[in-house]
């Protein structure tokens, strides 16, 4: 079969250049018995590095023609699942029916979703994205860095972020308008944030970096709905200074703050 016409609106800009396929699937660190779930297989480039390195392969691709063709190109390969879907719809723990790795050359037009679905429990024990350059500064963005912002605290509660290698826009076809980079995210051992308080935590986040260059006095007046002397009194119990700015709190603050707001414990 041959491959079919590129979709432009799924973010499809394919990769073949062996040596740079093969540093991404090395920067997942897969064990042979390992499983590893891969966000938009396309043709199957990247799918075949994995598969070198992994013990199963659970591709999630939301165009039906190239799932087609996947599922022809492995017909004889039980070690992959061509599992036909958007990726925002299902469950990747679930897919994967066990531990696993997550790995995508992702589609940039919903990157952020698909970073925050790859949140969702049960989590991958690594994932590696292959995403526009910008996005992964702001992932793996220190506290006060310009590009720091509510994705960065979310994802950095969670796990350590580590930006990885640039990829040049020559590489794909067809080639994007924007650079690429590789970014690994390891979950925590222990993460800053309780399983039962991710959501508060992730809406309190999104809320104060909205209010972006306020002070924390006013962002947890106007976020929480405190009075002057409350908002002081959590911020001095969470050790913030009341003049610093949300972009200057690291994913600890953010928890420390919420806790004395008792917004979670
Ligand atoms: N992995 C291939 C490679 O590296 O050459 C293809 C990468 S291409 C940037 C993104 C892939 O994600 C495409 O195959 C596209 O069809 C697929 N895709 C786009 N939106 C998707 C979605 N919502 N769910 C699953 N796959 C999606």
């Amino acid at each position: 079969m041959r491959p079919p016409p590129i979709r432009k609106s799924l973010g499809q800009h394919f990769l073949t250049d062996p040596r740079i396929l093969a540093r991404i699937a090395d920067a997942v660190a897969l064990t042979p018995g390992e499983t590893v779930v891969e966000i938009g297989p396309g043709r199957g480039s990247l799918t075949d590095a994995l598969l070198a390195r992994a013990a199963r392969v659970v591709g999630v691709e939301i165009d039906r023609k190239l799932a087609e063709l996947l599922r022809e190109k492995y017909a004889n390969e039980p070690r992959i699942t061509i599992v036909e879907a958007d990726v925002l719809d299902v469950n990747l723990g679930e897919l994967a029916g066990g531990p696993y790795a997550l790995a995508g050359n992702v589609p940039y037009y919903i990157t952020t979703p698909i970073l925050f679905q790859a949140l969702r429990r049960p989590r991958a024990s690594r994932s590696v994205f292959l995403v526009q350059r910008e996005v992964g500064a702001r992932m793996a963005a220190p506290p006060g860095a310009d590009d720091y912002g509510a994705l960065s605290v979310n994802l950095q509660a969670h796990a350590q972020v580590e930006l990885l290698f640039r990829i040049p826009s020559g590489a794909f076809n067809p080639p994007p308008r924007v650079e690429s980079a590789v970014v690994r995210v390891t979950p925590r051992a222990e993460p800053i944030v309780a399983a039962d308080a991710e959501e508060s935590f992730r809406i309190f986040v999104q809320a104060a970096f909205a209010l972006r260059r306020k002070q924390m006095r006013r962002v947890v007046r106007t976020v929480a709905d405190r009075s002057v002397a409350e908002a002081e009194a959590a911020l001095a119990a969470s050790g913030i200074d009341p003049d610093a700015r949300p972009e200057t709190l690291s994913a600890a603050d953010f928890h420390a703050l919420g806790a004395a707001l008792s917004l979670w414990r």
